[in-house]
């Protein structure tokens, strides 16, 4: 039979918001009706079992917050052997156990606190002492209860993370698999353009060369030679075009070294000559390459590159002179500028201007020719020998363009 009375007044001990629940079970009458009495005056919900065989069924459908078990019950049942079934899982919580004893020696103690029970009282029981012992137990309970919900959470947390990590992981792969075919996709694309283009464009300036040949013995115009001029100052800027874009291969293959910046900077001069050379505008670009025989770290084919690519620029967008300004930075790097006093470019632009085909729209007042590309080539190179070209313009008022390169140290090479 179970023997099972709850206790209603509302009554609340200090420190607890809601009344905690006790399971007690003993046989022993006048015990249980003293400690339900006075815990339920301390605020305590007190359950009694008389049998341990009616726990089962008492566990279906109660809890309790701490157990009180009387070492002597009469149905032969090991009491301590109780404690370890009575624990609920780990997960629901932690139900300390008070076992209710009549002067055990230490052996005995020891053996109480191996089955499972968190504490014992001796009998009789005194009630100020059973108090302190179930509040300490208490105490305990909430802890211990506090960490495995912390722990829980945790655990939580850590699925969570675990499950992004694995989609960034996906998703890192995902673009590694896009960044590879579009590296396939660009370095085809260049190889159709080097291939496709390059053949009828030498067809065309041979044809246009020969056309100019036969016509200058026939034609008496004034305007002749100005019209051969353009036909063949177009197809140099259209050689050079094609050059820019199967330049990009460069790319694939920057390996900086230690070379002398003079000569960078005057192979970049150099290469600038063959589309320039109809207007002299060679004459525009200011500078002292000539002094600057240190050794730089860069790519000996790229740094030529990025100088026509931005001489180019400087010249086209401006009628004035262009300056190349190299200054030492620490005695550890050397800043290398592009300075012209041409239409300039307004700050909105100057993040846009290095993405491929971008170009700024300067209105009806002049086209200048160009594919948007020039700016983005000269960046990659840059990048791939580790600097970085930054441009400081106001529109009107010219445009630097500059890159750092580091000097090299002449013990190690
Ligand atoms: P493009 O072949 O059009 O010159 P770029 O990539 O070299 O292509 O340059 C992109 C755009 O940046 C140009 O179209 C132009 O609008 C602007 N830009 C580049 N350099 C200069 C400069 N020195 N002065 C003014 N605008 C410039």
């Amino acid at each position: 039979m179970v023997s099972s009375q709850t206790y209603t007044y509302n009554q609340l001990s200090d420190n607890m918001n809601d009344r905690s629940h006790l399971l007690l079970i003993t046989h022993d009458q006048p015990l249980a009706t003293q400690i339900e009495k006075y815990m339920y005056r301390q605020g305590f919900e007190v359950q009694v079992l008389s049998k341990s065989k009616d726990i089962p069924i008492w566990q279906q459908r109660h809890w309790a917050d701490v157990i009180l078990i009387d070492n002597n019950l009469p149905d032969d049942t090991d009491a301590l052997s109780l404690c370890q079934e009575l624990r609920r899982p780990p997960t629901v919580g932690y139900i300390p156990i008070l076992a209710l004893v009549e002067n055990i020696e230490r052996k005995e103690e020891l053996t109480l606190r191996l089955s499972g029970a968190d504490d014992y009282i001796n009998k009789p029981i005194i009630e100020r002492d059973l108090l302190i012992r179930v509040m300490t137990l208490l105490r305990i309970k909430r802890q211990f209860d506090q960490l495995l919900r912390d722990n829980q959470e945790l655990a939580n947390n850590l699925v969570l993370r675990e499950h992004h990590l694995q989609q960034t992981l996906a998703r890192q792969d995902e673009l590694q698999r896009i960044s590879e075919e579009a590296k396939i996709l660009k370095m085809q694309m260049i190889d159709n353009v080097n291939h496709e283009f390059r053949t009828p464009l030498l067809q065309i300036k041979s044809a246009i060369s020969i056309l100019i040949e036969m016509g200058r013995e026939k034609s008496t115009d004034p305007q002749y030679e100005t019209v051969a001029e353009m036909a063949k100052q177009s197809v140099s800027r259209l050689e050079e075009i094609i050059e820019n874009f199967s330049r990009l291969q460069l790319i694939e293959n920057v390996k900086p070294s230690p070379i002398i910046l003079r000569d960078g900077l005057r192979q970049g001069i150099n290469s600038i000559r063959r589309s320039w050379s109809r207007r002299n505008d060679i004459r525009r670009i200011q500078h002292n390459s000539d002094q600057y025989n240190m050794l730089v770290i860069a790519d000996r084919l790229a740094l030529p590159r990025i100088m026509y690519l931005l001489l180019d620029n400087a010249l086209k967008f401006s009628d004035d002179n262009v300056d190349i300004i190299v200054d030492f930075i620490q005695h550890k790097h050397v800043r290398i500028g592009i300075r012209d006093y041409g239409i300039g470019i307004a700050p909105e632009h100057h993040k846009h201007i290095f993405e491929a085909f971008y170009q700024v729209d300067h209105g009806t007042k002049r086209k200048y020719s160009g594919l948007g590309i020039g700016l983005t080539a000269a960046q990659m190179l840059a990048e791939s020998m580790g600097t970085h070209i930054q441009v400081e313009s106001q529109l009107g008022e010219g445009s630097f363009f500059h890159f750092t390169l580091p000097l090299a140290n002449i013990d190690k090479v």
